[in-house]
């Protein structure tokens, strides 16, 4: 990966919460690269890290260790007000929940980034809203409220709100999981359809599988770890596979030889619950990965 392409960079990026006298390590020593135009998809279990990763790099969390870079700038220097004025003009985020003012209309939600930026003439501002309301299907729902809307639609919203002010980066934090299949996968098609007209890069995460596979770029995390970078070429994946996912393998070969897990996996019960870890570490690991890599 050229650092040159790169519109994100995390370097050895940890997020540590304090939870009372506890430590929550959500993030841990995670390093990737994120090419500039690409469609990528954070994969893991709820718990894993995928919100903090987005989050650092939406620059709307700071890292406890480690830099983030957007764009070529280090965040970590930065003032709240330099971040602000990054945010705004780099990226934006769509959320599960769509995040819409319920008593702005349509066009209203898709123009309110707009008006926070002087720079941007009235004018210009409808022209905008018109352009990305059509581009998501919804010109003759301009006028209606978020409750005149159903689910899909609404997201559709938060798209067009996400694209008004032309961001390099799009950031959405599983931006299906309050919609029912066909329709999340409605909305990834847009997504894709934009990330391949504009070229914008987009970055969510999600747990759904067939949500992952319109991907062309896979982190996949677990317990806060790097386990996995995929890159598809044409229709074929291939997998840089991280120290993280060889110490799990190591765990899970491990917990099969254990000699005092004997007695444990004679008995049906314990033997499923201990079988279960191990196949749920397997399917989080094992799926997609590529032995070449
Ligand atoms: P995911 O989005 O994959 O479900 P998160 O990034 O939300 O995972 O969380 C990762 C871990 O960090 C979890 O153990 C979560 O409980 C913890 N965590 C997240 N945010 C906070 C916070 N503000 N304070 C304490 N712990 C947190
Ligand atoms: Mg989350």
């Amino acid at each position: 990966m050229s650092p040159a392409k790169s519109v994100v960079r995390l370097e050895h990026v940890c997020k540590e919460y304090q939870l009372g006298s506890e430590a929550v390590h959500a993030v841990r020593d995670v390093s990737f690269d994120i090419e500039d135009k690409v469609f990528l998809a954070i994969a893991g279990p709820s718990g894993s890290g995928k919100s903090t990763l987005l989050n650092l790099i939406g620059c709307i969390d700071t890292p406890s260790a480690g830099r983030v870079i957007i764009d070529g700038q280090d965040v970590s220097g930065k003032t709240p007000d330099e971040l602000a004025e990054l945010r705004s003009r780099t990226i934006s985020f769509i959320f599960q929940t769509f995040n819409l003012f319920p008593v702005l209309t349509a066009e209203e939600n898709v123009e309110y980034p707009l008006l926070q930026r002087p720079d941007i003439s009235k004018a210009e501002r409808q022209e905008r809203v018109k352009f990305f309301l059509n581009t998501v299907g919804l010109s003759k729902f301009a006028k209606h409220r978020p409750n005149q809307l159903s689910g899909g639609q609404r997201q559709r919203v938060a798209i067009a709100r996400a694209l008004s002010t032309r961001p390099r980066i799009v950031l959405a934090d599983e931006p299906t999981a309050n919609l029912d299949h066909k329709t999340g996968e409605s909305i990834l098609s847009i997504m894709r359809a934009i990330n391949q007209a504009f070229e914008t890069t987009f970055v969510f995460s999600t747990h759904d599988q067939r949500v992952m596979a319109m991907a062309d770029r896979l982190v996949r995390v677990s317990d806060g770890e790097l386990t996995a970078f995929g890159v598809k070429s044409g229709e074929r994946w291939s997998f840089v596979r991280t120290k993280a996912a060889a110490k799990q393998e190591a765990e899970v070969q491990r917990l099969q030889e254990d000699p005092d897990l004997k007695d444990v996996l004679e008995d049906p019960v314990l033997r499923e619950m201990v079988m279960e870890d191990v196949n749920l570490r397997r399917a989080l690991l094992g799926d997609h990965v590529d032995n070449s890599g």
